[in-house]
């Protein structure tokens, strides 16, 4: 039996690669820190500061940081904000002519808490905890990784301003940073693109989000098995929701593109978007999976 085991153990070794270890503690204090700077509404000066906190820390583990200024003309306020997504390059083993990748995550938070269940408090702006933050800090402690060990692909960290910008039932107003990044050319530089969107929920279930699954079934499918591989039973083979997010301005191109999201979370577009309703557990849980994902690439 012990050597049954022992067999066993060494196959699973030499398939995945050795990867740096996901620290989900640190990456709660990368979302608490977003979250301090205050709703990271576009145009703001708290959005200004957290976008500067993320170029500083890229910058200094290493990554190449390039910022793309656009400005949106708000239809129903008339004012022409702006708007910046911020890119962190690094490079992997494969050389800058090697294959890239995309991970984005939005690191603008809401405007306005619509679904608060206080009507004084639908028109105030989101602290934006899981919706937003979340992601956001599992990239920078993904970085923290590919700072310590080079995976084989280049990648893009890209943090999207504008995805939660728009009036519910009006999709033309959303996913603005995604929009102008793909306006901007991005066919043909990625080998493909995962979002990741509100996976701090402290009752984290990973579901199969369903455009993914029918555009790019492949893409989810080796995200999905990375999981599986690794035991991360917070991943849910069962396709859920269809999602509206980044993903789907870079599927338009035709780019592999997937959002990794758990969208069942009570507190969305409300006031409680707050960190007490995130895990470390949670990012540590979606981070593990992203982790390996990128380093058996
Ligand atoms: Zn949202």
């Amino acid at each position: 039996m012990l050597t049954v085991l022992a067999a066993l153990s060494c196959r699973s070794v030499s398939k995945e690669k050795v990867v740096p270890t996901f620290d989900g503690d640190r990456a709660m204090k990368y979302l608490e820190a977003q979250v301090a700077f205050g709703p990271r509404v576009p145009g703001s000066a708290s959005a200004e500061r957290c976008r500067e906190y993320l170029a500083a820390f890229c910058r200094e583990l290493g990554g190449e940081i390039d910022t793309m200024q656009f400005f949106h003309a708000d239809k129903h306020t008339g004012k022409n904000i702006e708007m910046v997504n911020l890119i962190a390059r690094f490079s992997g083993e494969a050389g800058p002519e090697g294959e890239r990748i995309l991970l984005a995550a939005h690191y603008d938070s809401r405007p306005r808490a619509e679904l608060d269940p206080d009507s004084s408090k639908q028109n105030l702006p989101i602290d934006g905890a899981n919706d937003g933050a979340s992601g956001v800090a599992v990239l920078m402690e993904l970085a923290n990784l590919i700072a310590v060990q080079k995976p084989r692909v280049n990648i893009d960290l890209v943090f999207l301003d504008g995805e939660d910008f728009g009036m519910s039932g009006d999709l033309s107003d959303y996913f603005l940073g995604a929009k102008e990044m793909t306006r901007r050319g991005i066919k043909g530089k990625y080998r493909c693109a995962v979002v990741v969107d509100m996976v701090g929920d402290r009752d984290l279930r990973v579901y199969r989000e369903n455009f993914s699954e029918q555009y790019f079934p492949e893409l989810n499918d080796k995200i999905w098995e990375t999981a599986h591989t690794i035991g991360e039973t917070t991943f849910s083979d069962t396709v859920g929701y269809f999602v509206h997010d980044d993903h789907l301005s870079f599927m338009t191109v035709g780019l592999p593109s997937v959002v990794v999201i758990d969208f069942a979370y009570q507190y969305w577009h409300t006031s409680h978007d707050t960190p007490d309703k995130c895990s470390a557990a949670s990012l540590a849980s979606v981070g593990r999976v992203m982790a390996h994902f990128i380093y058996n690439l």
